[in-house]
Order: C-alpha cells, then sequence, then structure tokens
C-alpha cells in the first residue's frame, strides 16, 4: 500500500486518498473481486487505475460510452501513463499496433466496450494476453433493477468463467440494495468485497422550483453563474434547440447537445465544453453522458428526469473536483404524468413484463415524492440510497436554506380548495377547480352554474400559478388525489375529510422573497472554498489552462483541476517547493508547466500587492528576526494603528481582513504585533484553547525558532499562521 500512495503522488500528485479508496485498491491488490459503490465525484477510477500501474500485466477496463473512455484515456495519457481504447473507430492499422503493444505487456490499462468484450475473438486474445484484473466501470448496467439496464453489458456474466484466474472490480454510482446483489450475482463475483460509500454530495447545493416564467428562471440560473461551466437538461430537442436560442440570443457561450445531431456535430461540443472553449451545454438527458468536466459549476434541469438514480447521476456531474456547484431544477407535475405515459408505452412496445413496468414507473415515483417533498433534499437522497443522515441542517438546499416559506393560515387555505373540489362533485380538473376558486366568469364555469356555488371566489386574491402549485401540495401530501390518465380529476380521501373537519393540519409552502433582490443565499461551502482565493489571479490560471488546452488538443481539466488552480491563487507559490506541495503539481506537471505558473505567480503578486506563499514556511527557513514595534503602531489613520486597536477590541482576522483590505498574511503580522505591544492574557479570541495548547506544548519540545517543525509536528493540519500567532504571544510575554 506504501508503494501504491507513492505511485499515485508521483502520478496524479494527490497527497490523500477519499474514502474507499484504500479498501478499494487493496482489494484489487489482493486479486479479491470487489463491488465499489461511491457518488460521482467519488474518485471511483483511481481504484482501478493507481493498481494498474503496480501491478505490471494490463488491466482491463469495460466502460459503456466511447466518450467516457476517451476523457479516461486522454487524462491518463497526459499523466504519462501507457493507456488505450480499443473501438471501432480505430483504423485496422491502429489495432494492430495496440496488439503489438499489449502482447509485449508494454499498456497498463486497456479501455473497451461491453460488446466488443462479448466477442469470441477478442476474449481468446485477451485469454493468451493472461489477463487477470478486470474493472467494470457504470456496473448498475447489467442490472434489470438498475435504471438503466443494457443488456450487452449482461455478456459480462462470462468473464468469470473464461478468466477463471481473474479478478473482477465492479464500480457504480447509483445502487439501492436490490441492485447491489443483483451486480454481484450476474457478475458472478467470488466472496466480493462489498464497499458502499458515503451518498451525501456536500459541495452540492440542491434547489427545486416550481416551473414558472422558465425563461427567466433559466437567465437567472445562468445569471448567477455567469463564466462559468454549466449544464442544463431539457426534455426534448426542441426544448434544447429553443433554450439554447434563447441564451445565445442573450450572448451566453452556449452550445446545444442531443441524439439529433451528428456524431461529429456532437464531438465538437464535447470538445469545445472540455476544452472551456463553451460554458454552457444545453442538452437532452438521454445524451448528456458523454460530457464530462470536472469544474462543472452548476447542472439545471429544466424539466423532470425519470429516476432519483438519473438525477443523482446527472446532478453528480457537477462539482467533481469537490468544490460547491449548484444543482436547480424547475419541476411541474405535468413532466410527471408526461413521462408515465411515455415510459409505460415504450415498455409495452418492447414487450417487457408487468414487473418491470412497474418498476420503472416506481422509480418515476419515488423522484416525484421527492421533488414535491419539504424534508432536507440531502437528507432524502442520502437516505434513498440506504443510509442515514443525521445533519439536521445541511446548510445546502433550498429546504435548510429558508428558500420557502410556510404559507400563512394552510390549513385554511387548504379547507376551501378541498371544499372546492367537494362542491364540484370530484368530476373536474385542477384547471377547473383554479377557476372557480379565483371567481373566474368563464363560459364554461357561467354554463356548469358553478358561480352559484358557495366556493366561488374563495381564494380569488391568489394568481392561477400559485393556487396550482397548493393543488400539487396538497395531492403531494396525499391530502388531495389525481385520477385518470387522459382528463385526471381531483379526489377527495379520507385525509381530505380530516382537514375539512380540523382533525388534520396542512403545512404549504412558497419561495421565500430573497432578502436582497436578486441574490441568491450561497450555501456555506461556496463561501469556505473560495476564502483567501484571489479571483482575478485564479481567472488568469484558467485562461493560462485554456490555452494551453487548446494548444495540445486536451480537456483542460485533464492539465489542472479547479481545485488546483484555487489552491494556487490562494496560496500564490513562488518557489518550485511550495509549488510541489500544491495538490495535482506532481513531477510531469512541475517539470512542464512549473516555471510558467511560477512567472504568472510572481507577476501576479508583484502588480496586484500581494502577499505570497500563504500558509507555506519560507525555504529554507531563517530564525526569526527580533521584533520591532512599527512606527505607525500608534498612529489609528495607519492601517497598521488601526489593525491593533481592532484587535484590542477582540475582532477577528477576518474582520480585520475586511476593514483594511489587506491580506491574510499581513493581517496576522498586524496581530503580531498588537501581541507584542499590549501583552494580553491570552490569545483565546483567534487561537482555541485546545489548538493553543498543543502549539504551545510542541514549542516547548522543538523551540521557537522555527515554525516548519511545529507544522510537521502537528501532523501539518494546523495552519503556519495560527502556529505564527502561537509564538508570537509566548515570545512577546517571554512565557
Ligand atoms: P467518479 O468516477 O467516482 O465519478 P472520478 O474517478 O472521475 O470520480 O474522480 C473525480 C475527481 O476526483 C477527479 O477529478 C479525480 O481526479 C479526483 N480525485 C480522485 N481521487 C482523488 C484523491 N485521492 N485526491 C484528490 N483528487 C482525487
Ligand atoms: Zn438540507
Amino acid at each position: 500500500m506504501e508503494q501504491l500512495l507513492n505511485v499515485i503522488e508521483r502520478t496524479w500528485g494527490y497527497r490523500e486518498l477519499r474514502p474507499l479508496q484504500q479498501p478499494a485498491m487493496q482489494a484489487v491488490l489482493d486479486q479479491r473481486d470487489s463491488l465499489v459503490v461511491l457518488p460521482t465525484g467519488g474518485g471511483k477510477s483511481l481504484c482501478y487505475q493507481a493498481p494498474a500501474l503496480l501491478r505490471g500485466g494490463t488491466t482491463v477496463v469495460v466502460s459503456p460510452l466511447i466518450a467516457l473512455m476517451k476523457d479516461q484515456v486522454d487524462g491518463l495519457v497526459e499523466l504519462g501513463v501507457n493507456a488505450v481504447q480499443l473501438d471501432s473507430s480505430l483504423s485496422g492499422m491502429q489495432r494492430s499496433v495496440i496488439e503489438v503493444e499489449l502482447t509485449r505487456g508494454d499498456i497498463r490499462l486497456l479501455f473497451v466496450s461491453p460488446e466488443r468484450m462479448a466477442t469470441p475473438d477478442f476474449c481468446a486474445f485477451l485469454q493468451r494476453l493472461n489477463i487477470r484484473t478486470f474493472a467494470i466501470d457504470e456496473a448498475h448496467c447489467i442490472s434489470h433493477w438498475g435504471h438503466d439496464f443494457r443488456p450487452e453489458y449482461r455478456l459480462l456474466g462470462r468473464i468469470k468463467e473464461l478468466f477463471p484466474e481473474s479478478s473482477v472490480h465492479a464500480y457504480t454510482a447509483t445502487a439501492t440494495e436490490k441492485v447491489r446483489l443483483d451486480i454481484c450475482a450476474q457478475l458472478r463475483l467470488k466472496n466480493p468485497e462489498v464497499l458502499v460509500g458515503d451518498f451525501d454530495r456536500p459541495n452540492l447545493s440542491y434547489r427545486i422550483l416550481p416551473r414558472g416564467n422558465e425563461d427567466q428562471q433559466v437567465l437567472d440560473v445562468c445569471n448567477q453563474h455567469k463564466g462559468e461551466p454549466g449544464i442544463i437538461y431539457c426534455f426534448r430537442r426542441k426544448d434544447v434547440d429553443s433554450t439554447y436560442a434563447f441564451l445565445k440570443d442573450r450572448g451566453f457561450n452556449a452550445m446545444p447537445y442531443h441524439a439529433g445531431m451528428e456524431p461529429m456535430q456532437r464531438k465538437v461540443v464535447s470538445e469545445a465544453f472540455a476544452a472551456e472553449r463553451c460554458d454552457i451545454v444545453v442538452a437532452t438527458i438521454a445524451f448528456g453522458m458523454g460530457i464530462d468536466r470536472s469544474n462543472i459549476r452548476y447542472v439545471l434541469h429544466t424539466s423532470m428526469p425519470k429516476s432519483i438514480e438519473h438525477y443523482q447521476q446527472e446532478t453528480g456531474r457537477a462539482g467533481r473536483d469537490g468544490l460547491e456547484a449548484d444543482c436547480v431544477l424547475l419541476y411541474s407535475v405535468q413532466d410527471l404524468f408526461v413521462w408515465q405515459k411515455l415510459m409505460k408505452k415504450s415498455a409495452e412496445e418492447a414487450g417487457a413484463t408487468q414487473e418491470f413496468i412497474k418498476s420503472i414507473l416506481k422509480h418515476l415515483d419515488d423522484l416525484d415524492r421527492y421533488l414535491r417533498g419539504s424534508i432536507c433534499r440531502h437528507k432524502y437522497l442520502v437516505e434513498y440510497f440506504g443510509q442515514s443522515y443525521a445533519n439536521p441542517n445541511c446548510a445546502a438546499c433550498d429546504i435548510c436554506l429558508g428558500d420557502t416559506e410556510p404559507v400563512a393560515d394552510s390549513t385554511l387555505i387548504a379547507q376551501k380548495i378541498l371544499s372546492c373540489v367537494a362542491r364540484v362533485k370530484e368530476t373536474y380538473g385542477v384547471n377547473h377547480v383554479i377557476s372557480v376558486l379565483r371567481g373566474e366568469h368563464s363560459p364554461r364555469v357561467l354554463s356548469l352554474g358553478h358561480d352559484k356555488l358557495s366556493t366561488f371566489g374563495l381564494l380569488m386574491d391568489h394568481g392561477a400559478p400559485t393556487l396550482r402549485d397548493w393543488i400539487f401540495q396538497l395531492i403531494g401530501q396525499g391530502v388531495l388525489k389525481q385520477e385518470g390518465a387522459e382528463y385526471p380529476v381531483l379526489k377527495l380521501n379520507d385525509a381530505s375529510w380530516e382537514v375539512m373537519r380540523k382533525q388534520r393540519t396542512v403545512k404549504l409552502v412558497q419561495v421565500a422573497q430573497p432578502k436582497e433582490a436578486g441574490k441568491a443565499k450561497k450555501s456555506k461551502k461556496a463561501e469556505e472554498s473560495w476564502e483567501g482565493v484571489e479571483r482575478p489571479l485564479f481567472d488568469e490560471l484558467r485562461e493560462f489552462r485554456k490555452n494551453l488546452a487548446a494548444e495540445r488538443g486536451v480537456p483542460a481539466y485533464v492539465l489542472f483541476y479547479d481545485t488546483t488552480l484555487r489552491e494556487l491563487a490562494s496560496i500564490r507559490p513562488t518557489t518550485r517547493a511550495a509549488l510541489g506541495r500544491i495538490t495535482g503539481i506532481n513531477e510531469k506537471k512541475m517539470t512542464e508547466f512549473g516555471e510558467a505558473l511560477l512567472v504568472i505567480i510572481q507577476n501576479y503578486a508583484k502588480t496586484h500587492r500581494v502577499d505570497t506563499d500563504v500558509n507555506v514556511a519560507p525555504r529554507p527557513e531563517a530564525p526569526p528576526k527580533p521584533w520591532t514595534k512599527p512606527k505607525d503602531a500608534d498612529n489609528p489613520r495607519t492601517t497598521v494603528g488601526q489593525a491593533i486597536q481592532m484587535f484590542r477590541q477582540g475582532r477577528s482576522i477576518d474582520d480585520v481582513m475586511e476593514q483594511t483590505g489587506r491580506a491574510r498574511g499581513t493581517v496576522v503580522e498586524y496581530l503580531s504585533d498588537y501581541l507584542h505591544i499590549d501583552k494580553p492574557a491570552d490569545v483565546n479570541a483567534w487561537v482555541d484553547r485546545v489548538t493553543y495548547d498543543r502549539i504551545a506544548a510542541a514549542a516547548v519540545k522543538l523551540g521557537r525558532q522555527k515554525l516548519k517543525p511545529i507544522f510537521a509536528e502537528l501532523d501539518e493540519k494546523i495552519p503556519y499562521e495560527t502556529i505564527r500567532i502561537v509564538l508570537s504571544w509566548l515570545d512577546a510575554t517571554n512565557a
């Protein structure tokens, strides 16, 4: 394992593993079959890629989509790993070259489609190569119970038979218990190690909005994320076309993507998006899979997907780099009805069993319940996948952020709506009930004499969209029903009567008015992850990456992830040593781009006068110079004087940064000045007690001359600035 960690650091530049990556890789090293279930972005690929480098021989990776394979192969080659894909786009010549390389054992990872894996010739070839390791990506495709069954995956069940010596490792992002068992059974895994990760994606924030003025809603989301990459999913091709045209007209850098386009055109779009030449892809749900980019900052669904699994997978494409991202869905119950009809029809045409049809409709229902629900989105999703969620407030969903608020007099409103349904004798649909409640003198209402009903005009102060939304909330809560496929009508049930008899209360919600106009609340994660990042420098680095990607014809994210760029823009390293400590900078990247990055950072720091090497110990670390009092320390009109006054009042570093506009490193210097001048009794206002004790103890052991040994002693977990504060105080008070 230690060797493996070295390989990972050297090749990928990662210094830590994500949850479950270690046991997952151990299973590969031990040749033990495994099933690894990690959410999208959880880091499944590393689980088979890294061991493949260490183990010699070739690992065969089965993956359902050529586009997905291509991205992985590009990424690996960029890292200096010998990986190839065999697919039908290759010429006979290219194929022979690859076959020779495979025979020589030069190739670490071979990516193939399930169809190819099923051909006898190809299997015979692999048998001659003595393949020992198989990785099956998107393994849920093998299960009938999954949401994305692909018949060609069934043939993978023969691998164990044809390669009895091999170990098979299955990976998926979405699988309920039933699907998990089925995957193991279908692939005939022997005593598999089953690893199921945490399904929560805390960096994603989920929002469900009632679909109203769709164009405006789309515009709002895109405006909030100007210049950032996003995907917009639409229901049909024509929605894709119209949404795309709408955005294009408003100057957005968008491209369309759907099945009706030529494969070549689709490729152009995928590549433009990956190379950061295009910000927004407007796509149909069915054809988004080949679009992959790790720094997608938002996914907007303008309609309902067909299962929670799909929703999770589609939203899961956002924020794969672990940074914050928004997932917004525009909901309307119409979509549910359209899907129900469509799915029943296509399943029946395909001759599916009743049981299968029931299973797909249930998937749809589960999603609908989620969308209408009023419990935390993170909690619902996590529990759907069979895990528990203890956090009482996720701080990253519409429910927890208070995007919605309770409607005053909910129960009274519900009673009015339900009585109206009763008065029209449970034989009319939503629209008619709304007309009556709003007191509309329409020909239909008048001809039926419904203007004479006691419920006529009972809710005339509310708009039709609002009433519609409330009615569907009542349906969602089970106190009202909608029946009939062609012309659905509203019906009452026992629960409705309980509400009308005041034996039961109802809670309706509405979209809260934002406190600051036009500004959506940011999740906590979003605020944290930009902390200390020099935004203009980040943008410069992005531009650098974009040009580099264009030059090399590879997707931008295979060069650097956004996480790496943000780290560069917040730490701002100016030496190769400091640069080498940035996550994602491996030896190869250092050699190729190290100098260029340092130049960009140094120039930026010079022109913008910002600190560099924030939180990085100077190297070699000189012993600290004795403290001297700054000459302006007592003048409150100078920055240092102002800072010292603020610290005297016990204000935080962040406060002082905001007030003075100075970088963190500089403000910590001011704090040190204050500590030397005032010698306060403690530093509790800036360092918590436990951390203080640990640093002080380390300082006793290692001396106060250098920060780095203390930093190392404390497992590199405590920021340099915190150590710096404690040492300054010890120095000042001569403790
Ligand atoms: P999945 O296949 O599970 O959706 P990926 O394998 O594509 O996820 O990984 C998601 C992202 O996380 C990628 O950008 C990948 O490089 C990154 N990643 C994976 N493992 C680590 C790690 N240990 N440290 C840092 N980044 C990682
Ligand atoms: Zn929540």
